[in-house]
């Protein structure tokens, strides 16, 4: 079999590696800019930046970090929704050299605390609405400003959906965002020789194994993710990107907004995801591409005011991050005319590697009824092993196994952890697949103890940590198990402590205190004992399975 068999299947003029050009991400955005400065770069609701603007508003934010002496390497935590502030951070950010560590504002108190503290985040932008909460959760901390913003700035609809509970607040000690461009119109930041090896962003994950790890993603790795899907999908200047998944994930902040930044597209940005205003925000912006879960498909699906007429203009749509079942995809272009294309990423490949060729039926895998989830996108080296790392053949299944410069250096601060999980830059996903013989990929198992609630991963042990924290626990086990809407959804299995007493909504609502809604246990199971090993070890599989003993 020839070494990348998948070539033959990729569109026409797509080339088995596409260089990185750029020296960095701030000097393709300034090629971008050059291109055509006033065409509209971010859109939101009725407002829109050009890039001009956008360039000239990062320059003042970066030259007002900079007073504050933000400097080449820090870290700065991005709290925010999909709004248009996001963009002119990153650029900023990227314009010191310095990484954005996105943060997902469903986080609360200690979720959030620990990844401050883990990164070692110099300063914060937030929304108005939290800035009180947050002087509070970072007391102590390595965070030394705190700007905030809000998200009525830049458009002037306030539609009701997404706005109707939205106030203003007193802005955070360090100012509001808005200020401090006011303050700095016309600044430019003092120059910083940013090179492929900066670390842009900063993702966590819980990885294949272990508490969250930042996921180093550096100006090299977006580039090249860049670069390698923007060739596979042809996307440029005509084009308008809705950013359908969060900016704070790693899906949102590559594929959505940095390639349509970095293209001379549009980005179009709705807030949070809100269906009914994520469906028409595809009309009236004339959306050409987007990747989203599927579960953000599926909630459009079921409007009943969702037509044809709505994407009219979408020439692709992807979806990645969960599986999808093939008959979601039969539906959705029966009735929209649409074909949603698989894609598939990790954290730690920067998002996209591997995808269905534009306009082509991805198979099905008869023997499991897995769609594909498509082939290795340029320069992505994609095999699959055993648990010796040994290569097996077409049609065999193991552990998908890639490397490429899609592949981050490592995580922050954790040298034993990125030994484990890439050893030698060789990514093991702990996603059990097979590699057929024309290089189509399908993921046939899961071999890390993640749950998938619609995209987004729930580490187990970090719910049952909060369930241990409750005095009335005595041994707790979380598991995901299937759920038609959001793919899996996460259930726990709890024993009390001899005498104690605790109601399974107490629970529920214990754990909701604690960590983002998605992790929260939707059903607490009550039990005298949980199933264990011999040697004591708790058997979650047991409990998938249905069992309790
Ligand atoms: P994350 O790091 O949160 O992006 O999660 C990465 C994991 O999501 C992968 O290791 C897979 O287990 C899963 N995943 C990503 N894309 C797909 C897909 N298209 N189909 C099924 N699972 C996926």
């Amino acid at each position: 079999m020839p070494d990348q068999p998948w070539l033959a299947l990729y569109p026409a003029g797509v080339p088995s590696l596409v260089p990185v050009r750029h020296r960095s991400l701030i000097d393709a955005w300034a090629e971008r800019v050059a291109a055509n400065p006033d065409a509209v770069a971010v859109a939101y609701f009725d407002g829109t930046l050009s890039a001009r603007e956008l360039d000239a508003a990062s320059d003042a934010l970066a030259a007002a970090w900079q007073s504050m002496g933000t400097r080449r390497g820090d870290r700065v935590g991005v709290y925010l929704q999909n709004i248009p502030q996001y963009p002119i951070i990153l650029l900023a950010l990227w314009k010191l050299g310095a990484t954005a560590l996105v943060l997902n504002p469903m986080y609360r108190r200690q979720e959030l605390r620990r990844l401050i503290d883990d990164s070692e985040a110099s300063g914060l932008i937030c929304s108005d609405a939290s800035v009180d909460e947050l002087a509070e959760t970072l007391a102590g901390s390595t965070v030394g400003w705190l700007v905030s913003t809000s998200s009525l700035d830049y458009q002037t609809r306030n539609d009701p959906r997404i706005f109707a509970s939205v106030e203003r607040f007193a802005p955070a000690p360090d100012g509001d965002l808005l200020y401090l461009l006011e303050k700095f119109r016309g600044a430019r930041p003092e120059p910083v020789d940013v090179n492929l090896d900066d670390v842009a962003l900063l993702a966590y994950t819980s990885g294949t194994t272990g508490p969250p790890k930042g996921a180093m993603n550096t100006h090299g790795n977006l580039l090249a993710v860049i670069g390698s899907y923007s060739t596979w999908i042809s996307l440029g200047p005509d084009d308008a990107v809705l950013a359908v998944a969060p900016l704070f994930h790693i899906t949102g902040a590559v594929i959505n907004a940095s390639i349509a930044l970095l293209t001379g597209a549009t980005l179009v940005l709705a807030n949070r995801f809100q269906a009914e205003v994520m469906l028409e925000a595809f009309a009236e912006h004339r959306v050409t591409f987007t990747i989203g879960s599927i579960t953000a498909f599926n909630a459009i699906y079921a409007l009943p005011q969702a037509s044809r007429e709505h994407f009219a203009t979408v020439k692709l749509l992807y979806s990645g991050g969960a599986p999808i079942p093939p008959t979601t995809v039969e539906r959705f272009q029966e009735r929209f005319g649409v074909y949603i294309h698989n894609v598939y990423g990790m954290t730690e490949t920067t998002s996209a590697v591997i995808a269905v060729p534009p306009a082509t039926p991805a198979p099905v895998h008869e023997p499991s009824g897995t769609l594909t989830v498509g082939v290795p996108l340029p320069g992505l080296s994609a095999r699959v092993v055993n648990p010796a790392g040994v290569e097996l053949k077409p049609g065999e299944q193991g552990e998908l196994e890639l490397s490429g410069p899609q592949v981050v250096p490592g995580y922050w601060h954790r040298p034993g952890e990125t030994e484990q999980a890439m050893p030698r830059g060789r990514l093991r996903t702990g996603d059990g697949a097979i590699i057929d013989e024309q290089g189509w990929v399908y993921l046939v198992d899961r071999l890390k103890d993640q749950i998938n609630v619609s995209g987004y991963k729930v580490w187990p042990r970090e719910v049952e940590d909060a369930l241990y924290e409750h005095p009335a626990v005595h041994e707790a086990a979380v598991v995901g198990l299937p759920d038609e809407y959001r793919g899996e959804t996460v259930v726990a299995y709890v024993s009390l402590k001899a005498g104690a007493t605790a109601a399974e909504d107490e629970l529920i609502v214990f754990v909701r205190e604690r960590l983002a809604p998605y992790k929260c246990p939707r059903v607490v199971h009550l039990v005298e004992e949980l199933p264990k090993t011999q040697t004591g070890k708790i058997r979650r599989n047991v409990l998938r399975d249905g069992g309790t003993a």
